[in-house]
């Protein structure tokens, strides 16, 4: 129950002198004394602003050092960190500026084509409540971070001191995978517990360097990578502020990183990348985690056994739980370690339910996924309505995943319950399709979706992105090589060949886009 400052305060004491963090594209890096020293004098400078516990500050920034010092500062002072998508734009910005009531935004002056500075003073007119905003590359950014007086430094350490573990520390807008991001609000006890698990669940200790392409502003890199990195010691790596296959796997070589954390695209870029002959040394890698989505088993067994990272895990998980409730170990089975996303994690229950009537399923049955435990969210921020929804009377979170859970307790994620299709009265699970098409030697990636169908309800249709140098896949040719395969009901009627598919910047495929492009392209 301890506050994230705390913890933080803790693994200062035990290893001072260890690496905290390293900011690969800033070439800068900061032992855990360091670290402490600089999240203390940027919170008492947010507190010189106005910010008070509980205040909402902004956080708009990709990956870079000034991200993970804010995230600390903001709670050892008690400071809702709202945490910004990097790919927002004006709307999106000011949605979750004005729907969270932040009064402080931190940012970066700019990312790739984006300008924030200008966007940020474009939507500022229409956010009453937002009355500062602070550019990383300003002078005023500088000036929070100066060395804070004694007398300062005292008064943080009684706000902290008067924090309390349960209060709301964070609001993570979800990525929108499935529609309108909402404001998941979580507590210390939630995060905090959350990373540290995951640490245990590494084994990660003073020696271990984590290394992050995943977004900070997501569960994912700021909770799996960096609170668990934070309560047991371990540093922080930033490869750079966009996930780059060649820069990834050039951080880890040089900064001797153990662990590699990505979601499956990434691993997969990273592959391609080994395969066109490039060479780094990823001797020092000995775990690390694969989460996000549907991790194929294809892609595990090769980070496994090509990418030196014996021990990595699969994580499932949800922004609104903070997000880890199933993991895979590596004593499991293999079969087990690749096929499934584990079993649940610690202090947390789990259960498979049936979205209609409510009734927990036996062991076998497909149904929805739910969680209860330390990680459920406290709600989404101002919105009863819509946390009443997703949190029962009984406190289980409804995810909105569709699930199997083994005699053996291990569960295999079978869909969404919104990407199911129903063909012909028929329930499809377009994972298992896409399981099934990446055995196909000509693909790289698939993703199969649900189109309108005046016979059947919906039909199938496969997006394939086609590995480099291999002929056009027709719909005949795959129909030829699933057939006696697959359930004839199951095998796609249309294929679509891309490049590749529309993301999310969580590196997540909209499925919601592509059923939108699908049915323009069927007219
Ligand atoms: P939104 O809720 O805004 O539509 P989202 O659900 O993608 O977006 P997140 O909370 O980032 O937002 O992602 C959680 C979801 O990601 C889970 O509900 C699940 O569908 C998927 N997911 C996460 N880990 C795994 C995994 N290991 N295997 C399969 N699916 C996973
Ligand atoms: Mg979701």
């Amino acid at each position: 129950e301890d506050t994230i400052g705390a913890t933080l305060a803790a693994t200062v004491a035990a290893h001072p002198d260890s690496v905290a963090l390293i900011d690969a594209a800033a070439d800068r890096q900061w032992t855990y004394r360091e670290f402490h020293d600089q999240v203390r004098a940027l919170a008492a400078g947010l507190r010189r602003l106005g910010l008070a516990p509980g205040d909402r500050l902004g956080l708009w920034s990709p990956n870079r050092w000034e991200w993970v010092v804010t995230q600390f500062a903001a709670a050892e002072a008690g400071i809702v960190l709202v945490v910004l998508n990097p790919s927002y734009r004006r709307h999106e910005l000011s949605y979750a500026l004005s729907q969270s009531g932040t009064s402080v935004v931190v940012a970066a002056t700019s990312f790739r084509d984006s300008e924030y500075a200008q966007m940020l003073a474009d939507v500022r007119g229409d956010l009453p409540d937002l009355r500062e905003v602070v550019l990383f590359e300003s002078p005023e950014f500088a000036e929070l971070l100066s060395v804070p007086s004694a007398d300062e430094l005292d008064r943080l350490a009684q706000v902290a001191a008067g924090l309390v573990a349960t209060e709301p520390i964070n609001i993570q807008y979800t990525s929108g995978t499935t529609g309108n991001p909402k404001g998941v609000t979580l507590s210390h006890r939630n995060i905090g517990n959350n990373g540290y698990m995951v640490g245990e669940l590494l084994e990660y200790t003073a020696d271990d360097r984590i290394c992050t392409p995943v977004p900070y502003y997501h569960c994912f890199g700021m909770v799996m990578a960096n609170l668990a990195a934070t309560s047991h010691g371990s540093a922080m790596v930033i490869p750079g502020p966009a996930f780059d296959p060649a820069a990834t796997l050039s951080a880890v070589a040089k900064y001797r990183c153990t662990s590699l954390y990505g979601v499956p695209t990434m691993f997969i870029a990273e592959l391609a990348l080994l395969d066109s002959g490039a060479e780094f040394d990823l001797s020092s890698l000995r775990t690390g985690i694969m989460a996000g989505s549907t991790c194929p088993e294809t892609v595990m067994r090769r980070v496994i056994d090509e990418m030196n990272m014996g021990q990595v895990s699969i994580c499932y998980g949800m922004t609104e739980t903070s997000p880890v409730s199933t993991q895979t170990r590596m004593d499991d089975p293999m079969e087990l370690r690749v096929g499934t996303v584990g079993r649940v994690g610690p202090h947390l229950e789990i259960k498979v339910m049936d979205p209609v009537t409510g009734e927990t399923l036996p062991r076998g049955e497909t149904g929805e996924f739910c969680t209860r435990g330390y990680s459920v969210m406290l709600g989404y921020w101002n919105d009863p309505e819509k946390t009443a929804e997703a949190i029962d009377g009984d406190g289980w979170m409804r995810t909105g995943d569709l699930a199997v859970m083994g005699d053996d307790g291990y569960v295999r994620i079978t869909g969404r319950i919104k990407d199911m299709v129903i063909r012909g009265g028929e329930n499809i699970y377009p994972r298992e399709i896409e399981e099934f098409l990446y055995t196909h030697p000509d693909i790289v990636d698939a993703q199969v979706i649900g189109v309108p169908d005046a016979k059947y309800g919906e039909e199938l249709m496969a997006w394939i992105q086609l590995r480099s140098g291999a002929r056009e896949l027709t719909v005949e040719s795959l129909r030829e090589f699933a057939s006696g395969a697959i359930s004839r009901h199951k095998i796609p009627k249309y294929v679509h060949v891309v490049d590749g598919f529309p993301m999310t910047v969580t590196g997540k495929v909209r499925k919601v886009e592509m059923r939108a492009k699908a049915i323009d392209m069927l007219g």
